[in-house]
């Protein structure tokens, strides 16, 4: 019989009951250790008692109000993120690409308060920014906007880590007056942008008034081993998006400002009807909280490094493995072919992954990860490699 529901995902025949910690049960009790955390949302893993009753309260309580009036949830929330990044304002969506299309109006209206009426925002090759229009024309990926032309326009793309790349596209189009990029891409293939290229971008953006915009959709909220990715550059963006693992699995996104960026919007430039509701910032709060107080973003850096080194020593000189990469719990095994097959195989084998770019294996576990746990995921994961590479 076929399903009403709309055929947009090619899914994996299996359906989650429950799920505690780093381990999810499907309806036939089989048990599955989550390498992948939701891609990268559910960082808490699954049941944390903290998160669970930060949102039952809360729904017993209101769940929603509206932006009408003041939410102090959010209010809260505004503060710790603001605190933790060393940024003045954040204003709240319900997703990666939504908070990436409100970044994306900001530069607009900046353009405009600066006799900009055409700014353009530079982005990079192999970059993900979301499935909306203006995202989708932000993402160099042409599979995902294939079908979907006419994009909005004033978007230029170039290679990640090459700095007088920048500098000729703004020589060719001088009405830039943006950079958006990912510190590490994650659906681009867990691909890291040098630490002294995003210097040196930030350095260039401050010269020519531009605003530095950093998609940290994926790779904020400790799951590299810092609060935000950007801050192992020592750098401060303008604008800073966040969505996935930022209220633990419930639907959320943020968009957090500094700098030039504060202060350009006002009332009536934007507005969400859900965005920041007494629910979901409560969920942002619990997480925040307990990812401070259980100390994970040293957890995620540390059991980062123990998985990357046990990965890399278990595969290295490995006919077929060309890297393994990433920092902290954003780590990516980049195979010479093809390997979309080992989802599923890992998947009978009992261990949640995902592979992006066609060749690239990707852990996003959640940041709760023990070294046992960590273990699991190598003994599971390499002979399946090994054999996948042997046939
Ligand atoms: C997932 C992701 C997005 C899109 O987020 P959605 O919540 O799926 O809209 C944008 N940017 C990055 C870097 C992402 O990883």
């Amino acid at each position: 019989m076929s399903s009403p529901l709309a055929n947009i995902y090619a899914r994996l025949p299996i359906s989650f009951t429950h799920g505690e910690g780093v381990w999810l049960w499907d309806e036939h009790g089989r048990r599955y250790l989550d390498g992948l955390a939701g891609i990268g949302v559910s960082c808490l893993g699954h049941a944390h008692p903290r998160l669970v009753s930060a949102i039952a309260e809360q729904a017993a309580r209101v769940i929603h109000t509206s932006n009408i009036y003041e939410v102090p949830q959010q209010t809260a929330l505004a503060e710790r993120i603001a605190m933790l990044s060393g940024m003045q304002e954040v204003a709240f969506c319900n997703s990666g690409s939504e908070a990436n299309e409100i970044a994306i109006k900001l530069a607009r209206l900046y353009g405009h308060q600066n006799g900009n009426e055409h700014a353009h925002i530079i982005t990079l090759d192999s970059a993900w920014h979301g499935r909306t229009l203006a995202t989708l024309a932000a993402t160099s990926s042409t599979k995902a906007s294939k079908g979907f032309t006419p994009l909005p326009t004033g978007f230029i793309h170039v290679p990640q880590n090459d700095l007088q790349a920048i500098v000729d596209a703004a020589a060719a189009e001088p009405r830039v007056n943006a950079i958006l990029l990912e510190v590490l891409q994650g659906e681009g293939g867990i691909r890291e942008s040098h630490l002294d290229y995003l210097r040196a971008v930030r350095k260039l953006c401050d010269e020519r008034g531009w605003l530095l915009m950093i998609d940290e959709v994926q790779s904020g909220v400790g799951r590299t081993g810092k609060w935000f990715a950007h801050q192992w550059a020592e750098i401060r963006p303008d604008v800073m998006t966040l969505a996935k693992g930022l209220a633990g699995g419930v639907p959320i996104g943020a968009v957090v400002l500094a700098g030039k960026a504060a202060g350009v919007f006002g009332p009536g430039n934007h507005g969400s009807t859900f965005g920041g509701n007494p629910l979901v910032c409560a969920a942002g709060l619990a997480v925040l909280s307990a990812l401070e107080e259980e100390q994970l973003l040293d957890n995620a850096a540390q059991v980062g490094s123990y998985l990357k080194e046990a990965l890399e020593q278990a595969l290295a000189g490995m006919d077929g493995v060309v890297e393994v990469r990433g920092r902290g719990l954003m780590l990516g095994i980049e195979l010479d072919r093809p390997c979309g097959i080992l989802v599923a195989k890992a998947a009978e084998a009992g261990l949640l992954i995902n592979v992006t770019r066609d060749k690239v294996v990707r852990l996003l576990p959640p940041l709760i990860l023990k070294r046992e746990e960590a273990d699991h995921i190598v003994a599971t994961l390499v002979p399946l490699i090994k054999d996948f590479l042997a046939a």
